[in-house]
């Protein structure tokens, strides 16, 4: 008997999708909005949370593996972007004594340079890109 089941629900999750962090985030923004639903008394709140889930649940099983792949490499793509907006905002913050940041004006890479040296020309690492700048 235990074993039937167990055969029945590996058969119906063969080829299918699973869960990946895209899925656990969507679970986490979910149950926060049923919690807002809760603490507002607003049940537009539960239906949101409610259709967040079933999208998950949907993404879970759904055989259609490449385009579940392709909705988490975005994902991935745009949880990096933001980290590294708040790593750069926090060496900004730490170097903020020291150092003077900047975007390449050609290529929009990023450059540190250090503060109190007056006119400087500043090569861009990236595109070799030359801007001079007043630190
Ligand atoms: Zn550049």
């Amino acid at each position: 008997m235990l074993q039937r089941l167990r055969l029945m629900i590996q058969r119906f999750a063969y080829g299918r999708y699973g869960n990946d962090k895209l899925n656990i985030l969507m679970f986490i923004v979910a149950l926060a909005f049923y919690i807002m639903s809760l603490i507002f008394a607003r049940g537009i709140f539960a239906l949101i949370g409610f259709v967040i889930l079933i999208l998950c649940y949907f993404r879970m099983f759904s055989k259609n593996c490449q385009k579940r792949r392709e909705e988490l490499e975005k994902y991935l793509k745009i949880r990096t972007k933001i980290k590294m907006w708040f790593k750069l905002q926090k060496d900004k913050w730490r170097d903020r004594k020291t150092h003077k940041y900047f975007k390449c004006e050609n290529c929009g890479k990023v450059l540190r340079v250090p503060k109190g040296r007056g006119k400087i020309a500043v090569t861009c690492p990236g595109c070799k890109h030359e801007t001079v700048k007043f630190v």
